[in-house]
């Protein structure tokens, strides 16, 4: 495959690099999806609240590929968060997706004020002993609920997708996740392609290599130890961005890139963030 692997804590390999299918209408997914698993991306990120499991199980079915070559994720919505309700809507994910296990399910938000996430996670560790999922895990998680969830359950999640990109560069969960083994996987990873890709010192960074800013800002990741998951329905792009494996930023790169943060969140504060 064009995308290595990292090494989740317990053992499973996860591709570095994987399409993201939010804001997605579902009859476009599978033509998404399908242009992806073309270009080579095998790992694939939904969500329960994209409404998109169908067409993306339709494309994964579609592709031919073996069930063993494409990672797939999926996430628990807000609404669904307690023990039983998690289970439930377990089953209904694969059922969308047509599938017979997963590769990770994560928490989609910790939801602090409502007190449900270790329930929730509990379920989550029942489904990875079963078998039913081969990694669990968590997003939108702030320090302070990866430390209770950490010491208040037995499976450390292998992952925590948080919004992450030059803007935003989360200093205190990536130490916090390296401590813990806990992968980081940055959502977001383009900024949304507003106005990061316009920075001046990311479009010089990309003329210097002779690639693309979006390239830069995947590179960046890539070699701070990230897992990504930009997207795009533009074929073109959806090739461009999975072309991240073949050349390298140098230390001084590297430092402009990471002298742009500014702290600065496009998505809502998981301290706060309670939409059902
Ligand atoms: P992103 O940073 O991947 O940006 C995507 C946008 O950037 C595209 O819509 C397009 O406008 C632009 N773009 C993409 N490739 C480009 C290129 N090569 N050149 C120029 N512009 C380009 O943003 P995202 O979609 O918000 O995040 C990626 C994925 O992360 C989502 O699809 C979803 O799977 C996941 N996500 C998770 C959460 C969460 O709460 N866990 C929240 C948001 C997103």
């Amino acid at each position: 495959s064009k995308v290595p692997p990292i090494i989740l804590n317990n053992g499973v390999e996860m591709p570095q690099l994987g399409f993201g299918v939010w804001q997605v209408p579902d009859d476009e997914a599978e033509q998404a999806v399908g242009t992806a698993l073309e270009a080579g991306y095998r790992s694939i990120d939904t969500a329960a609240i994209y409404g998109n499991e169908e067409g993306t199980g339709r494309a994964i079915a579609a592709s031919g590929l073996p069930r063993e070559d494409i990672f797939v994720t999926t996430k628990l919505w807000n609404s669904d968060q307690g023990y039983d309700s998690t289970l439930r809507a377990f089953d209904a994910s694969l059922e969308k997706l047509g599938l017979d296990h997963l590769d990770l399910y994560l928490i989609h938000w910790p939801l602090p004020s409502r007190g449900t996430y270790i329930d929730t996670y509990k379920a989550l560790e029942k489904l990875h002993a079963d078998g039913r999922v081969r990694a669990i895990g968590v997003s939108n998680f702030l320090p302070e609920h990866l430390r209770r969830l950490v010491s208040e359950t037995s499976v450390v999640p292998a992952v925590n997708q948080i919004e992450l990109h030059p803007h935003l560069q989360q200093h205190a969960s990536r130490e916090l996740h390296a401590e813990q083994g806990i992968a980081t996987e940055a959502w977001s990873p383009l900024g949304q392609g507003k106005g990061l890709l316009e920075v001046p010192a990311i479009v010089a960074i990309a003329q210097k290599h002779d690639r693309t800013p979006a390239q830069v800002v995947l590179r960046w990741h890539v070699q701070l130890g990230n897992v990504v998951i930009p997207k795009s329905v533009t074929p073109s792009r959806i090739k461009e961005n999975i072309e991240v494996f073949d050349f390298s930023l140098d230390d001084e790169d590297l430092a402009a890139i990471s002298a742009l943060n500014e702290d600065r969140r496009l998505g809502p504060d998981p301290a706060t963030f309670d939409m059902s």
